[in-house]
């Protein structure tokens, strides 16, 4: 994805962090949060069904999660046992609409394997590891990399670790929170060094985010009806920001 600098002032690929950024951080939470309510994420009803979607979302659109969680559903395999019983084509069939179906099967069954290997099969079990030790093993699961990592112990186990994503980059880059190089882990970092340590807000503000990302800070950003256009150091906007049809809400 190619980000670029502030679509109104220009400024932000090699800008300089802005100084006071734990209050613009915060504000721009509450911003948010005033304009949407809490948005009550992750859309999943068990730990498992976060977990499948959290390795399903990845490189497609939520709504193909949807179709895909809805057919293991149908299939009676939306469980750790389920998937442990599919067999492979079982498997592929369900989530094809998620994309990349073989390889996100592969993805399930190596989330599985660890599961087995370290917990003896219990999400019960998983979910007393020490967050970091829990970071780690899942990071060195196959197809499982920093941005399922951080959702699965954010949204499946409630830990307090902020999820970053492409929107998150594009919203920083855009308002001059941070400058290159660009890295999950400084991006990370820039959130979790400014807000306190909670995992309730970290959740909402990641799925805040996602919201802002979905409907306005898109490749050509809507600024001139978005609710961060009050956030310090933005001007005008040149000439108004295309008009484009937001998505359907959800994740
Ligand atoms: S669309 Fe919103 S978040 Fe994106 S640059 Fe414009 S004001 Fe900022």
């Amino acid at each position: 994805m190619q980000i670029g600098p502030h679509p109104a002032t220009g400024r932000g690929a090699a800008a300089r962090p802005a100084r006071g950024l734990g209050p613009q951080l915060l504000r721009t939470y509450e911003i948010l949060r005033a304009r949407n309510g809490h948005l009550g994420w992750w859309p999943g009803r068990t730990r498992i069904e976060v977990i499948v979607g959290a390795i399903l979302t990845q490189n497609t659109a939520w709504s193909n999660v949807e179709r895909a969680i809805a057919r293991l559903r149908a299939a009676r395999l939306l469980s750790v046992a389920g998937l442990r019983r599919a067999t492979d084509p079982q498997l592929e069939a369900a989530i094809r609409p998620s994309g990349y179906f073989r390889q996100k099967r592969r993805k399930l069954r190596a989330f599985l394997a660890l599961l087995d290997r370290a917990y003896g099969g219990s999400l019960a079990r998983m979910a007393r590891a020490p967050t970091a030790a829990l970071r780690a093993e899942l990071l060195a699961t196959w197809g499982i990399g920093p941005e399922t990592a951080d959702s699965i112990l954010l949204y499946a186990f409630g830990r307090p670790v902020f999820v970053v994503d492409a929107y998150t980059e594009r919203i920083a880059m855009r308002h001059g929170w941070i400058h290159p190089p660009r890295r999950y882990d400084r991006l990370q970092a820039l959130f979790t060094r400014h807000l306190p340590t909670d995992a309730d807000l970290y959740n909402d503000y990641h799925a805040q985010l996602v919201w802002v990302g979905k409907h306005h800070c898109r490749p050509q950003p809507r600024c001139h009806d978005c609710p961060l256009r009050v956030l310090p150091g933005r001007r005008q906007i040149p000439g108004g920001s295309r008009a484009t049809e937001a998505p359907s809400a959800g994740r």
